[in-house]
């Protein structure tokens, strides 16, 4: 059987009410086609504006960073530095340019450190945030799901303002070696809840508890999922906090880290003892005396990822760097067993 499609009506054939209707929808079609052009305009208009702001910004931040690192050749006592007017205002963190788009880059021979505190928040976290914004550095706070939970919103807040970076320490503190692939996921996503619950926005590095089970596929899994990848620590700076003889003498645990420090060390630290937040601000000076620049774990690992790619990693033998994530977004960075230089990874989008 044959289909016949019904006729549409034609407009103009002397009934005034289908006169009226074609009009009516003429004049919808000419709505519909300005409003067409309209959105056009608007969306090219949009897109303009965004344009010249990114290159304002873009341009801005270059300034920025060139002026930063100018800078950083004149002597203190100098008068000819026309941009730091107030002498009294912290220094800060020279601002990375951005290499080719892909990753930040620091001016060559620039000595990077990430000092990194795990185990919080708790009760001495306000005196470390305090001391890294007299000195005005950032710093990476691995942190306790659990311990987040009881926690003022502000002071996580606080940490972001002051441009350090938030990393997930598992939710209670689990060493992952000793759990299944589920019960890894499971800490790493509670953590992960309870910062999304506080501050709207999970964490970016992964240190897990005791730099153990790095090949947990849960703890893989996770990072992989989530984009955030793993970080230990170098022991060589690693000043033991937990125990004697850094444990209750401040002075020591500054030094150590000041004298065993080198360029692109990652260092293990504890807000939750008191002698270690004590050290800290010995600690800084000393190490900006030395000529360090701090940032964040990102920004380090951003800065190192590409002095060691991922095929040379594997000449060297860095398995566990190189086969955890095979072919993920993460691979290996300065990682040696003989010394326990750190782990691993970059983000690669
Ligand atoms: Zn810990």
């Amino acid at each position: 059987m044959s289909y016949m499609p019904a006729k549409s009506p034609r407009p103009g054939n002397g009934n005034p009410k289908r006169t009226m209707t074609a009009q009516l929808r003429a004049l919808g079609n000419t709505v519909a086609i300005m409003a067409t052009v309209f959105m056009v305009l608007l969306v090219a208009f949009v897109w303009m504006v965004t344009a010249i702001n990114k290159k304002s910004a873009k341009n801005s931040d270059d300034t920025t960073a060139a002026t930063t690192a100018t800078s950083a050749t004149i002597p203190e006592d100098s008068t000819s530095d026309t941009v730091a007017t107030d002498t009294t205002a912290p220094e800060t963190t020279p601002e990375p340019t951005q290499n080719e788009g892909t990753h930040a880059s620091y001016p060559e021979g620039t000595k990077l450190i990430a000092l990194t505190f795990d185990d919080g928040p708790c009760e001495f976290t306000p005196q470390v945030l305090d001391t890294l914004e007299k000195h005005g550095i950032p710093a990476t706070f691995f942190l306790l799901g659990q311990n987040v939970t009881g926690t003022d919103p502000q002071l996580l807040q606080r940490m972001l303002d002051l441009k350090c970076e938030i990393g997930n320490h598992t939710w209670s503190h689990t060493v992952l070696s000793k759990v299944d692939e589920n019960k890894a996921y499971e800490e790493l996503q509670k953590c992960d809840q309870a910062l999304m619950d506080k501050i709207g926005q999970k964490a970016t590095v992964i240190r897990p508890p005791q730099g153990a089970g790095l090949a947990n596929p849960g703890l893989l899994k996770y990072a992989l999922e989530n984009r955030e990848f793993c970080i230990n620590w170098n022991d060589i700076s690693c000043p033991a906090d937990w125990q004697k003889p850094a444990m209750g003498d401040a002075h020591y645990t500054a030094q150590h880290v000041i004298d065993n420090a080198s360029s692109y060390d990652c260092v293990l630290l504890h807000d939750s003892h008191k002698s270690t937040v004590e050290s800290l601000d010995e600690m800084i000076q000393g190490l900006k005396d030395k000529g360090y620049v701090f940032v964040t774990v990102t920004q380090l690992l951003e800065a190192t990822s590409d002095k060691i790619g991922i095929e040379e990693a594997r000449a060297k033998g860095w398995t566990d760097a190189v086969e955890a994530y095979p072919g993920g977004p993460v691979y290996g960075v300065r990682y040696e067993y003989s010394s326990n230089k750190y782990f691993f990874g970059k983000k690669s989008y």
